[in-house]
């Protein structure tokens, strides 16, 4: 895709700082290096969302998260853990429409990383739950 900035990366058409590459993925460290070390893992095929990801894409992207993430953590002793985030849609936080997951290693739980949602287990009661998961249930596709 012409106008997308991490196709335009893939293409090198654009310079990025490579972890990793193969005919599938491309691993480079994120421009803003929220912590150092910040990492993103894209598919080489431009998809928007992981809404748009089929098994064998699936297989091909997310089979690769164990493998960046050792790399990472390996890199610095001083990284106690790790954040592995992938942002789907405006609401989400995503900014750059071609799908991809940021590795963001953790130093201290005061780092430039965070991450909150409130606990909201005294507003539902188990009928509640049930219904949710049914709901989803329902839409599981093979
Ligand atoms: P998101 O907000 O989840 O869509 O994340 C997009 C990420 O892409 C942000 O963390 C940006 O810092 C990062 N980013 C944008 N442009 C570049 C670039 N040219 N090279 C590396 N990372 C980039
Ligand atoms: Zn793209």
């Amino acid at each position: 895709m012409a106008d997308c900035i991490f196709c335009q990366i893939i293409n090198g058409d654009i310079p990025s700082v490579t972890i990793y590459e193969d005919d599938q993925v491309k691993a480079f460290l994120d421009i803003s290096q929220g912590t150092p070390g910040h990492t993103l893992l894209v598919p080489k095929k431009h998809v928007r969302d992981i809404f748009e990801y089929d098994d064998q894409l699936a297989q091909d992207v997310f089979r690769h998260v164990p493998l960046i993430a050792r790399a990472i953590k390996a890199s610095n002793p001083a990284i106690q853990g790790l954040n592995i985030v992938n942002n789907n849609g405006e609401v989400a936080y995503q900014s750059v429409f071609h799908s991809h997951i940021h590795f963001v290693p953790r130093y201290t739980d005061h780092d430039d990383f965070a991450m909150t949602f409130k606990d909201n287990s005294d507003k539902y009661t188990n009928a509640d739950l049930q219904q949710i998961a049914d709901n989803i249930k329902a839409h599981l596709e093979d």
